[in-house]
């Protein structure tokens, strides 16, 4: 077998075997195939795409090219929550110790910046020490100790994703169902999960940019979930406008420790009661969305969550001062305000734009060895349905990067729109699919 014909099938369309699938993922995995074929390879898939036995069989090979994880050990419920990627999106930091608080054990890994989205492993680094990268052996302690770890992939959880993702990411090779369904539902089955909530957005800031499409990922992921014994339920969201107000590393982390406080944004707290909801029914700890709120209001406003957020950042090494004390994150050097030009009610924003204008302030990467600038990035002041005032300001640039401010500025002012019509009909939470 060799990486040539493998690429060649592929654009001819055919049906790759799962020997193929086994032998690309084994040897790139293993670094014997460079980077520029398995490019060429990940390419002919994104545009020819992949039959359901196809991405059964890439999701099975990516989970087995590392560690599987037994957490049989800490629970017979491991519950898991994911998200399909946004812009804005820090739900799993608040949501996961908010679930911990509540004595259900959360073993959850994340990803990195994908695309114009941000990952949560990133974010979690802006808290200085924060280690993402601990040993196995120290996440599962970590879970039975305090309920929580909170990681990125690790070497050794499917590593093969763990390379695909990064390749994807600096291919423009992201936005595809069997990609994006065989990359979630591999780690889930490394990491040992047997019960999973995932946050499957749409929209402009989403990867899946209509709703037929979003349905149809999550409809593959429930599939895959079933031939693989995991219980998958899919919560579809809108990623019309970004998650919450900030937008980039160290602001997330900020809103996040706001949220876990008891200031959460409107859209933030219906979606993290969504998944919420679904992961206490899942774990049997409520019958009814009603008590779920109710468990998920009380972890909140007891302190319970926000200090299960606290011991965890603790555990993994990071300052708990900066979370005690926001004010001690440093800002970015400019912090510009991007002002209306008219009056109005802002009725669009083009996400995933914003997405890629942080990006481009030094919120994500462009290359695969690119460094963040964790405080880069982007602060909503209105969001859409919000009356604006000519003058008025719609957001504020965060950088470090003079010479990126004009640029940022201009894209901003395109990606806003703002119109004197009625309010436009947006709903945060579409439906659950299971
Ligand atoms: N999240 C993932 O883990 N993988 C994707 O491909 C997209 C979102």
């Amino acid at each position: 077998m060799d990486i040539l014909s493998i690429i060649e099938h592929k654009q001819k369309k055919m049906e790759l075997s799962k020997e193929e699938i086994e032998y690309f993922v084994n040897e790139y995995t293993q670094d014997r195939i460079p980077d520029y074929q398995a490019s060429a390879l990940i390419m002919a898939i994104y545009l020819n795409g992949m039959t359901k036995k196809e991405t059964a069989n890439l999701t099975i090979a990516m989970a087995n090219s590392g560690d599987i994880l037994d957490l049989s050990d800490i629970s017979d419920i491991i519950v898991d929550k994911h998200s399909t990627g946004g812009v804005g999106d820090k739900i799993t930091i608040i949501l996961m110790p908010i679930i911990a608080s509540l004595g259900i054990p959360v073993a959850k890994t994340s990803g990195r910046g994908l695309g114009f989205t941000g990952g949560t492993a990133d974010k979690l680094e802006a808290i200085p020490g924060y280690k993402v990268d601990i040993p196995i052996k120290e996440f599962k302690q970590n879970v039975k100790e305090i309920g929580i770890s909170l990681i990125t992939t690790t070497s050794n959880i499917a590593p093969a994703d763990k390379k695909i993702y990064a390749l994807r990411d600096t291919t423009s090779c992201v936005s595809n169902i069997p990609l994006i369904a065989s990359s979630i539902m591999s780690k889930k089955i490394a990491l040992g999960a047997n019960k999973i909530v995932i946050d499957v957005t749409y929209g402009s800031g989403a990867f899946m940019k209509t709703i037929p499409d979003a349905i149809k990922l999550a409809k593959e992921m429930i599939e895959i979930g079933k031939n693989t014994g995991i219980e998958v339920r899919c919560v579809l969201t809108s990623m019309e406008e970004p998650v919450g107000y900030e937008i980039g590393n160290q602001l997330e982390i900020i809103e996040a420790i706001k949220a876990l406080q008891g200031n959460m944004e409107k859209g933030v707290y219906e979606i993290v009661c969504a998944l919420g909801t679904q992961i206490l029914i899942m774990a049997k700890k409520v019958n009814t969305e009603k008590e779920a709120k109710k468990l998920i209001d009380e972890a909140i406003s007891s302190g319970k969550a926000f200090n299960k957020f606290k011991d965890l950042v603790i555990r993994q090494g990071g300052d708990v001062s900066f979370i005690e004390n926001i004010s001690k994150f440093k800002n970015a050097e400019y912090i510009e305000p991007i002002i209306a030009k008219k009056s109005g009610y802002i009725v669009n924003m083009k996400t995933e734009e914003i997405g890629k204008i942080a990006c481009f302030l030094g919120a994500g990467r462009e290359t695969k060895n690119d460094k963040i600038d964790m405080q880069a990035g982007i602060v909503l002041n209105k969001k859409i349905n919000d009356k604006v005032k000519k003058g008025e300001t719609l957001c504020y640039i965060h950088t470090n990067c003079k010479e990126k401010i004009e640029e940022a500025t201009k894209r901003l002012q395109k990606a806003i729109t703002i119109l004197s019509l009625n309010k436009v009909q947006q709903e945060t939470i579409l439906k659950i699919i299971k």
